[in-house]
């Protein structure tokens, strides 16, 4: 099977060397991996935030793909955290490599990021899962090829609210606009599930998932966003079984940014 949002060193936030990331994903029997680390234009500045050396990114991880060539496919790609303001920024830069695939990920709403408990001060479920639906709305039209939209509910990984999943009634004209645009696009919905410990095993939700497939939507793809060897495939299965009883046939893998099907 395969994993289409993983990290190592190259992301600030992940020690793993990428050799020990595709070792186990060899181990676990994957015939692909993608390693997309984080690209963070968004978080420019931040004292916190190392920035990906794309350069070093790019060649370290071309020539493991072909050193691994005969045992298991790589994916050589990044996630990108959209912002408006580095729009321009990234489709300067990225246009300069021959990735496999981009993920389109947000994880700034407007200038504040949700990781942080204080963002929700004095903020409703309702008002916060606005702006962020709000801000994916945005993130669609940015003017670079991106691949997948990453982790579709994101803010639900950390949102203090007691029933944190949305519900797809709730906000069923946003819903509708994004999935129509990926649609449209041409990008893959991706299921993500690194979940934090939350009590969903997945993002985005079922009912969401429900209605791309009544739009028309077949382009899934799978991430466990492992930043880890450990997490790797994590919930693959659970993930699979899902999609098959929703009617899908099919989750695709990127290979030079074009969709490869692949039979669940
Ligand atoms: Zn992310
Ligand atoms: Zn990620």
């Amino acid at each position: 099977m395969i994993d289409l949002h993983t990290h190592c060193y190259h992301s600030h936030d992940s020690k793993t060397p990428p050799r020990a990331m595709i070792e186990r994903a060899i181990g676990l029997g994957l015939e692909y991996i993608a390693l997309t680390d984080h690209y963070d234009l968004d978080m420019l500045g931040w004292e916190c935030i190392h920035q990906l050396d794309l350069d070093k990114h790019f060649e370290e991880l071309t020539t493991l793909k072909q050193e691994y060539s005969d045992r298991i496919q790589l994916g050589v790609g990044v996630e990108c955290g959209w912002a408006k303001q580095v729009e321009q920024d990234y489709a300067l830069t990225l246009s300069k490599y021959d990735f496999d695939m981009t993920i389109n990920s947000v994880h700034i709403i407007n200038g504040r990021d949700c990781y942080v408990q204080g963002y929700y001060d004095n903020l409703s479920k309702n008002d916060a899962y606005a702006e962020y639906l709000d801000v994916i709305i945005q993130s669609l039209n940015a003017p670079y090829h991106f691949d997948s939209i990453g982790h579709l509910g994101y803010i639900m990984r950390y949102a203090p609210y007691d029933q944190p999943l949305w519900k797809l009634s709730d906000y069923a004209d946003k819903f509708d606009t994004i999935l129509h645009t990926l649609i449209d696009k041409g990008v893959a919905l991706e299921i993500n599930t690194h979940t934090k410990k939350r009590p969903f095993s997945f993002v985005p939700t079922i009912d969401l998932l429900t209605r791309y497939k009544e739009l028309g939507g077949e382009l899934i793809t799978f991430g466990s966003d492992a930043h880890v060897p450990e997490r790797i495939g994590d919930k693959l299965e659970l993930v699979s079984d899902m999609l098959q009883s929703l009617g899908y046939k099919y989750i695709f893998k990127y290979l030079s940014h074009k969709p490869v099907a692949v039979r669940l």
